[in-house]
């Protein structure tokens, strides 16, 4: 496979091997295919250190506790096979997929015939948004769609079953905007389809909880610690969309996003428009922060 400049060729772990992307395969019985059974993580390598993975790790065991999923080898065996192959992409700066799906199965929901859960490890690059957009901020639509309640599935499960964020972002595509924000039954914001929402005002820096349909990011984690050692007001409470048409800033937060301002919800500017000074510090902290985060390969 042609090697591209940024990183390596794309390597996956499966089955026992560590394989070039295309010769990865999965079997069609894999629940994880039929049924989105099974939970992921998204992981970057900066610097050739793995960012925050302890704190991966969790969430990936968490998930699998929730959903009675024995992840093979543990977690001692996971992190393995994710060192091994973020080796083997050999490259500094790298994007980790790591996945558990329940395993070859029957046909049918029922689990119990998935006997040998089967961990997927790719290791690649990615880019969510253009480069130009990530300097001008993007344009989000408020999805028709909601959120999940946690007594649906909980948002804290990172599973493999992504349809309501496939779909939020595709209707932001057909809208010709970049993200889909999502708020939960009840009208209060969750988060987007793949990254957290950060409201900044008045030297208050506010994220939806948990319990209103946020997936807890580590992206997120990050940004609260870094902005109230910076001095800022932080605050995990619920928002509504008024709190980011009143807000000087939006900012979106996530493994593959990083941090990204937002221009605008539902054409309507958010702050002064092409101007955001803190979500740029923050950009920078963070920089700085994944230096002293991760754990070298
Ligand atoms: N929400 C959702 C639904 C996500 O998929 C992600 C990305 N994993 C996030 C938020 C951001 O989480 P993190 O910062 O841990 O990547």
């Amino acid at each position: 496979m042609p090697r591209r400049p940024e990183g390596g060729a794309v390597k996956v772990w499966i089955d026992g091997a560590i394989v070039d992307g295309p010769d990865a395969k999965i079997p069609v019985t894999d629940h994880g295919l039929l049924y989105g059974d099974g939970v992921f993580e998204g992981i970057r390598v900066y610097g050739g250190a793995v960012f925050r993975l302890a704190d991966h790790l969790r969430r990936l065991a968490a998930g699998a506790r929730a959903i009675g999923l024995e992840i093979p080898g543990g977690l001692p065996g996971v992190e393995k096979i994710l060192r091994a192959t973020a080796i083997a992409y050999a490259a500094p700066d790298a994007y980790i997929r790591l996945l558990v799906t329940r395993g070859d199965g029957e046909l049918g929901v029922d689990p119990t015939s998935c006997t040998n859960p089967r961990i997927v490890c790719i290791v690649d690059e990615v880019r969510l948004y253009p480069e130009a957009k990530r300097k001008s901020g993007l344009d989000l639509i408020t999805s028709s769609l909601r959120k999940p309640n946690a007594d649906a599935l909980d948002p804290r499960i990172k599973s493999l079953n992504y349809l309501n964020s496939v779909l939020a972002k595709r209707e932001a595509r057909l809208a010709g905007a970049d993200e889909a924000l999502l708020q939960n039954a009840a009208g209060r914001v969750a988060e987007t389809s793949v990254a957290n929402v950060f409201v900044y005002r008045h030297g208050i820096l506010r994220t939806p909880p948990a319990t209103d349909g946020a997936l807890e990011g580590i992206t997120r984690d990050s940004v609260l610690e870094i902005a109230s050692e910076e001095g800022l007001g932080v605050r995990v409470e619920s928002l509504g969309r008024f709190d980011l048409f009143d807000a000087d800033e939006v900012f979106l937060t996530g493994t593959g996003a990083r941090i990204v301002p937002v221009a605008t919800l539902d054409g309507q500017p958010i702050g002064e428009p092409g101007v955001h000074p803190l979500t740029d510090r923050l950009s920078l902290a963070f920089t700085d922060y994944t230096r002293c985060h991760g754990s070298p390969l």
